[in-house]
């Protein structure tokens, strides 16, 4: 048996599958590694034919069960090509087993870019936009918002061209298709001339940043920052698009603050805080020291960095207006429950889209996200947090932990019942179905 976690496997072995966060796993499971559109119809077909479930993996970035295969796993790690590039109507169509990373480097060789992206970029095409995987900026929507066209494996094996025009149920679902609606065999994306950012990041008064956050919301391309619980800092994260020349740092100043500090050194705080807890408001309280720095670079390479060490987390969609309350809420709770944290809460902005099940369906939204160094328990820290987000009608990332359910969901999102009604269309026998979908949508 060969294990599976982020890696190539031979075709058609029994294996064991893993998340990268190693909290779930699935040993035993058959799988079958397709190069061709051809090869995905005919999994689908026998798949059918054995009444066996299917599910395709991406790569494997998501801490919920939702990419959890029960019998028949689908690597795509073999169908990850760029199919088509077309720079007059600024789109490009690939497999959708494809990294970011590496759709990344061929748009910029072609002197194109993804519009917006999330902070790393291991994930797939697929898996990014089937849970609706989002980064930050106003006036910018997630990934799947970037979505023009899809071609999908449905449930009779049938292959669905779709898009705004073209079997547009189908389209509208499977962007956010939670991996229930099909197989995506290919996506087109809008793409944009690919474009510079200039960063401004620095530590700021976490008090003073809310009581003015609409104005750095809206006077930043792309503004984030991180709360660094047991202190009243915020490490502020501004990038604004330019095609001025790139003035990146040196190789050695980028390998100590984005892998020396950001993962090595910070996983060896973790470690530490996981040893000893007590010790972490202190060692949290030397974080916001990092002065401000200022670079710019290719806006890929700014967005997405590299993640070595493990965590487990969770997100939150809310309403973009409630986020300042929210956030105080999250802070009041730590403090009175006493939560030793030493992972910063991260605080995203997205523009509304319309696409049902996307977190940001219909809404301008804020992301809340907190996160628990691996191996400690994340339950009470995740479930406070949690509470505090049901009371603004708040969206889980549908690939972070969380503890909601079909019936809690529901009238989360204007068009749940819409989604429900056409996966039983094309799915009405769950062959794309496992338990994580059982759970949030309900059969
Ligand atoms: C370190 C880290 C950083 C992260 N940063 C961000 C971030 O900045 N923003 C954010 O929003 N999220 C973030 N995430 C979450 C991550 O983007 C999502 O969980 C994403 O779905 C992972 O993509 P994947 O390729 O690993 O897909 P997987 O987790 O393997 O799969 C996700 C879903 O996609 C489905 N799927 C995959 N391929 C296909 C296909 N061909 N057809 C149909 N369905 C398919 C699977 O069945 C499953 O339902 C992060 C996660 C980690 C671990």
């Amino acid at each position: 048996m060969t294990t599976t976690n982020q890696s190539r496997t031979e075709p058609g072995v029994l294996t064991n599958w893993s998340n990268w966060a190693g909290n779930q796993q699935a040993p035993g499971v058959w799988c079958m590694k397709p190069s061709t559109e051809g090869e995905l119809q005919f999994i689908v077909e026998s798949a059918v034919r054995n009444n066996q479930r299917v599910k395709a993996i991406g790569a494997g970035h998501s801490f919920t069960g939702i990419a959890k295969p029960e019998e028949l796993l689908v690597d795509l790690s073999s169908y990850a090509k760029v199919r088509r590039i077309d720079k007059a109507n600024l789109t490009v169509e690939v497999e959708s087993g494809m990294q970011l990373w590496a759709l990344n480097e061929v748009l910029h060789e072609h002197g194109l870019a993804m519009q917006n992206l999330g902070d790393i970029a291991y994930q797939t095409i697929a898996g990014a936009i089937s849970t609706s995987t989002h980064g930050t900026g106003a006036k910018f929507t997630g990934i799947a918002g970037q979505v023009v066209g899809l071609r999908v494996v449905l449930a009779d094996s049938s292959v669905v061209e779709c898009s705004a025009g073209e079997n547009t149920d189908v389209f509208n679902c499977a962007r956010v298709g939670l991996g229930a609606i099909g197989l995506l065999s290919t996506i087109t994306l809008k793409v944009v001339p690919a474009f510079n950012l200039a960063v401004v990041e620095e530590p700021m008064r976490v008090d003073a940043l809310l009581e003015d956050l609409n104005a750095h919301i809206d006077g930043n391309d792309h503004f984030e920052f991180f709360w660094v619980p047991h202190t009243g800092w915020a490490l502020t994260k501004r990038n604004r698009r330019t095609n001025e020349a790139a003035a990146p740092m040196s190789a050695l100043s980028h390998w100590y603050a984005k892998t020396f500090l950001e993962n090595y050194a910070f996983g060896a705080v973790c470690h530490l805080g996981r040893l000893r807890p007590k010790l972490i408001p202190k060692l949290a309280r030397a974080l916001p020291s990092s002065g401000r720095s200022e670079y710019s670079n290719a806006s890929y390479k700014v967005f997405a960095s590299k993640r070595i060490v493990k965590f487990y987390e969770m997100e939150y969609a809310i309403p973009r207006a409630a986020c300042a309350e929210a956030l105080n809420r999250v802070r009041r709770a730590v403090e009175d429950r006493g939560f030793l944290l030493n992972f910063p809460v991260e605080v995203r902005f997205t523009a509304p889209d319309d696409i049902p099940l996307s977190t940001a369906s219909r809404r301008d939204s804020a992301y809340i996200a907190v996160h628990i160094f691996k191996g400690m328990d994340y339950l009470p820290y995740f479930k406070a947090v949690e509470e505090i987000m049901n009371s603004y009608q708040g969206r889980p990332h549908w690939g972070k932990i969380h503890f909601q359910n079909a019936e809690s969901l529901t009238t989360r999102y204007p068009q749940f019942e819409y989604f429900r009604s056409v996966r039983e269309k094309v799915d009405p026998s769950r062959v794309f179905g496992n338990q994580y979908l059982q759970n949030v949508l309900g059969n």
